[in-house]
């Protein structure tokens, strides 16, 4: 494989989140006046910051939130350099939509309707829809060709990429996957026994998994796939792609959202680089990423190209082994800084726990595994438990897990007891919320909160900016990396100077008034 040397990436995540709203508290009658899940989405989004009229919306940190079809709140985080912040930005976007759920419920008891709204940042629902969250990186249009694994006649290096690529990504959740808890039906039904075998055989890895049907597709809701190919490079299209990955599972502990993405910038650099990892391409990557699904341990079945009848844990193994060495060779990168402990000390951990059917040493910090001890925390306390009582208990402490609501959620608690490790200091969550991070996402950052200070009319998109009254042409900004750019400030200082002359305007007629004679 040809080499060149990587350059800085840019990376973001989007995470759709479910919505429900319920009785304040079991002491609640259920009221007929509670808002259906369509109405709570959109009562939600009536609280949104001050001084937009659509519920689409880019915000002065540089992130983009809006109602997607199908009721689903959905946040994207601006465009990141450092893991580090991809995870504040995703926090805070967390954050901004629990301060709109609770203005929403305070909206409602002025009513007299006494109602709690859930966030949920789980992948599925009662009903068996599924929900994403995806991630995005920057990579430069060579190395994945058309994302397809083809390129009119190309060198066949990018098919060699995708090929790694999702046999990378369909062994990714034995590391970071959020655990789902089993009902009846999928493994039998859950045994009356409380033996850590028994609790094996109803536990998987992944809630995401069951919901993939296909390695590469350009359909985003019809075929869900590991990587979606629709050509949008929110970029120069000449020269870079955006890898589309729509295949994780939402993650609430922070290392762990952390540790998906720097584990796939760090391959993707070594790809970048021309490091080879085709030895552990996969013949059929969808079939073990299916049996995860239901898998406790990752010990399922991958089939190498060569033969090789490797497990989902020793794929992963072999990849991470691999990337350290690239990793000494190459430096720490930039997109590690200040969280180089995920690649070097966790993920190694997470292979051990693994290895030895023991997830103690990382049940604060990987989904999978503080969902399991909470699930056996409630058995202890419920030894008496069994049959569907037993499985409902599991499915509520599952959706306590990913609420985001501050009294019912489980995991903002463990984070408070210090049960769920943060990444981020709790500032610097803070400071995401209003500021960008050091990408092109400050300069639509500055534009946003000045067209916001002085009322101004604007759209914006990933690579424009433009002012609405007074119009202005679009101003395009095709390098996702660019942080200074002498048109946007000047167009950012032009919006500014837009409120001097409404000030002076309300000055000059105070004056006339005042001073105005008889
Ligand atoms: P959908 O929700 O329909 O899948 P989408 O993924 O195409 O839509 P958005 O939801 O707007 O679009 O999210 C775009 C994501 O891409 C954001 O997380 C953003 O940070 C990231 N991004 C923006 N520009 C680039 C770029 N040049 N390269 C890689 N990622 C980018
Ligand atoms: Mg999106
Ligand atoms: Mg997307």
């Amino acid at each position: 494989m040809s080499a060149s040397v990587p350059g800085p990436r840019v990376t973001g995540l989007e995470t759709e989140f479910g919505v429900l709203c319920a009785p304040a508290g079991p002491a609640e009658p259920a009221s007929t006046d509670l808002p259906g899940i369509e109405q709570a989405a959109a009562l939600i989004f009536r609280h949104r910051p001050v001084g937009y009229r659509s519920t689409n919306l880019f915000l002065p940190n540089g992130g983009r939130l809006y109602l997607d079809i199908g009721s689903h709140p959905e946040y994207a985080t601006a465009e990141c350099l450092r893991v580090r912040d991809l995870v504040a930005q995703d926090q805070a976007g967390r954050a901004i939509l629990v301060s709109m759920a609770q203005q929403a419920a305070a909206g409602l008891a002025r009513r007299g309707i006494r109602a709690r709204f859930h966030l949920l940042a789980n992948n599925t629902d009662s009903a068996g829809h599924t929900y994403g969250c995806h991630e995005s990186y920057s990579v430069p249009r060579h190395l994945i060709g058309d994302g397809n694994g083809t390129e009119g006649g190309g060198s066949g290096r990018s098919e060699a990429t995708m090929a790694v690529l999702t046999s990378f990504l369909a062994t990714r959740p034995v590391l970071v996957g959020s655990g789902r808890p089993l009902r009846p039906g999928a493994a039998g039904s859950i045994p009356e026994a409380q033996g850590p075998q028994d609790e094996d055989a109803c536990w998987g890895l992944s809630p995401r998994a069951p919901h993939l049907r296909s390695l590469t597709s350009a359909d985003t809701t019809g075929e869900r796939a590991l990587i979606n190919t629709r050509d949008e490079p929110h970029a120069d299209p000449a020269r870079l792609r955006r890898l589309h990955v729509t295949c994780a599972d939402t993650t609430m502990a922070e290392p762990a959202t952390g540790l998906r993405s720097a584990l796939t910038l760090l391959l993707l650099d070594a790809l970048e680089a021309g490091w080879d990892f085709t030895d552990l391409v996969l013949v059929d990557p969808l079939a073990t990423l299916s049996a995860l699904g239901d898998s406790a341990w990752g010990d399922v079945l991958a089939v190498t190209g060569d033969g090789r009848r490797l497990s989902a844990v020793d794929v992963q193994e072999a990849f991470l082994e691999r990337m350290s060495d690239y990793l000494h060779e190459a430096g720490v990168p930039e997109f590690l800084r200040g969280a180089e402990h995920l690649v070097e000390d966790l993920a190694p951990r997470v292979v051990s726990a693994l290895r030895h059917r023991d997830a103690s040493a990382i049940d604060t910090e990987i989904d999978w595994a503080v969902k399991r001890r909470l699930m056996r925390a409630q058995r202890e306390r419920h030894p008496q438990l069994c049959g569907q009582a037993l499985e409902t208990l599991r499915s509520r402490v599952d959706l306590a897990y990913h609420d985001l609501n501050a009294e019912t959620g489980l995991s903002p608690r463990l984070t408070a007891q210090g049960a769920m490790t943060r990444l981020c200091e709790p500032q610097e969550v803070e400071d995401a919320r209003r500021t960008p991070p050091a990408t092109r996402a400050a300069l639509r950052g500055a534009f946003v909160e000045a067209c916001l200070e002085v009322g101004a009319d604007f759209s914006v998109t990933w690579e424009s900016l433009r002012l609405d009254s007074p119009a202005t042409a679009p101003l395009d900004l095709p390098d996702p990396l660019e942080t200074v750019n002498k048109a946007a400030e000047s167009l950012t200082r032009r919006v500014r100077g837009l409120r001097l002359e409404q000030m002076r305007r309300i000055n000059l007629v105070g004056r006339g008034g005042l001073g105005a004679p008889g």
